[in-house]
């Protein structure tokens, strides 16, 4: 899809639903036209209990569908038909705009008979079986492409969108000369890089260590996703805990003595990361967070996690700025240019809240791509709204007939 598409002249009301990290939204977007073009958005947040992420896919969906239900309801507008696009950010086989085959599930989901099946139609189907309102599915959309396409719509620069928050992944726009499985020529394609599967066929094992091969073999998704697994606000934690783990056994940490609470997976979110790294923190602070999560650390011990928290978010930055200079890099290559300006639009918890995470991308980038001027916006609900706004342009333009 060319993003020249975009023509500021889609208007109305759309249902998006964003679903692929820890919090499921359902959302209706409202797009306006005139002087200033305006989107408005109302949302809200479901949970999806382990049980659902990890039971059948006909409970997934029928989920899915009772927290739209619930939304639909919330917003007063069970008995409008509205078109919906639907940001699900897992690896799909895109055969069409609303045709997407789950190649593979990652990050915290497992939910059974959905792999290799049509996303929109386990939707389809899960709205029927409830028999209570009708939607129109126009777009599946990757929340990487949602995120560039919101970016796009206010800087045509950006032609890049960047997720690193629970996952970690890049869609680019491509020449239609340089994709060879599609006719034609002219004009540009997004391509869904899913980055975050790097590594699958070994070619990453020279820089992986041995503590990322436990997060890998302990997860739900054992040897998929290798990079995204070295650089995704899911597995930092746990990568910073195998790390903690193995220095205690040395005897360098916490007086040799491994917890049960230090065996505990899941204990070292992301999140401490940021609050551990923070510039502003004092070592005290930094033993009180190791305490509230019922490690008894001495002031050495706190020196030595806030540096093992840093190695590993430092080289999660680091490779995904490497990752990110060999895209625009090849971008620039392949338009034959010797300098490209070009913009990034982000999204994700891990790049937003990260005391250095995105100071440390942007310096890779510009270290590794110097004939690269490369811009990074953050994209305020981009994952969200981007699926709107596709929704929106394919009904203008008529693609879709319902
Ligand atoms: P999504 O699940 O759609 O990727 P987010 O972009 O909000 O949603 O990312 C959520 C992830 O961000 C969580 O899985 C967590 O690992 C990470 N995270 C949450 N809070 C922080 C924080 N303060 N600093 C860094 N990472 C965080
Ligand atoms: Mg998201």
């Amino acid at each position: 899809m060319s993003l020249s598409v975009v023509t500021f002249t889609e208007r109305g009301k759309y249902l998006a639903l964003d679903l692929g990290g820890t919090n499921f939204r359902v959302l209706v977007v409202k797009i306006r036209t005139g002087m200033r073009n305006s989107v408005r958005m109302y949302n809200k947040i479901y949970a999806i209990p382990l049980e659902i992420m990890q039971g059948t896919g006909e409970e997934l969906f029928d989920h899915i569908v009772q927290c739209i239900s619930d939304f639909l309801d919330y917003m007063g507008m069970k008995n409008t038909r509205l078109p919906l696009g639907f940001t699900f950010s897992f690896p799909c086989n895109q055969t069409g705009i609303d045709k997407g085959d789950l190649v593979s599930w990652t990050k915290g989901f497992k939910a059974t008979d959905c792999e290799g099946y049509d996303v929109v139609d386990l939707l389809r189907e899960a709205i029927k079986r409830r028999n209570e309102f009708d939607l129109d599915i126009v777009a599946i959309v990757n929340d990487t492409v949602g995120t560039m396409m919101t970016c796009a719509y206010e800087d045509p620069k950006c032609q890049i969108g960047l997720i690193a928050g629970t996952g970690s992944n890049v869609c680019y726009m491509e020449e239609m000369n340089n994709i060879e499985f599609v006719e034609g020529d002219e004009g540009q394609m997004c391509v869904n890089t899913e980055w975050g599967g790097f590594g699958e066929n070994d070619n990453t094992e020279d820089i992986r260590t041995r503590y990322d091969r436990e997060v890998d073999g302990g997860s739900l998704n054992p040897g998929k996703q290798r990079f995204e697994k070295m650089t995704s606000g899911m597995y930092l934690g746990e990568i910073v805990r195998q790390i903690l783990i193995d220095l205690t056994k040395r005897g360098l940490l916490f007086r040799g003595r491994i917890t049960e609470r230090l065996k505990t997976k899941g204990i070292f979110e992301t999140k401490f990361l940021s609050q551990i790294e923070s510039d502003r923190l004092a070592l005290l602070q930094v033993r009180s967070i190791l305490q509230s999560l019922g490690l008894d650390s001495t002031c050495d011990d706190s020196i030595i996690v806030k540096e093992v928290c840093g190695a590993v978010s430092r080289r999660a930055a680091q490779l995904c700025g490497a990752g990110m200079a060999a895209v625009v890099d090849k971008i620039r290559e392949n338009r034959g240019l010797d300098h490209l300006e070009i913009t990034v639009g982000v999204d994700g918890t891990l790049y937003k809240l990260h005391p250095h995470f995105s100071t440390i991308l942007k310096d890779t980038v510009r270290e590794l791509a110097p004939n690269c001027k490369v811009d990074f916006i953050l994209s305020e609900d981009g994952s969200g709204k981007g699926a709107a706004l596709i929704t929106a342009v394919m009904l203008t333009l008529g693609f879709f007939k319902g």
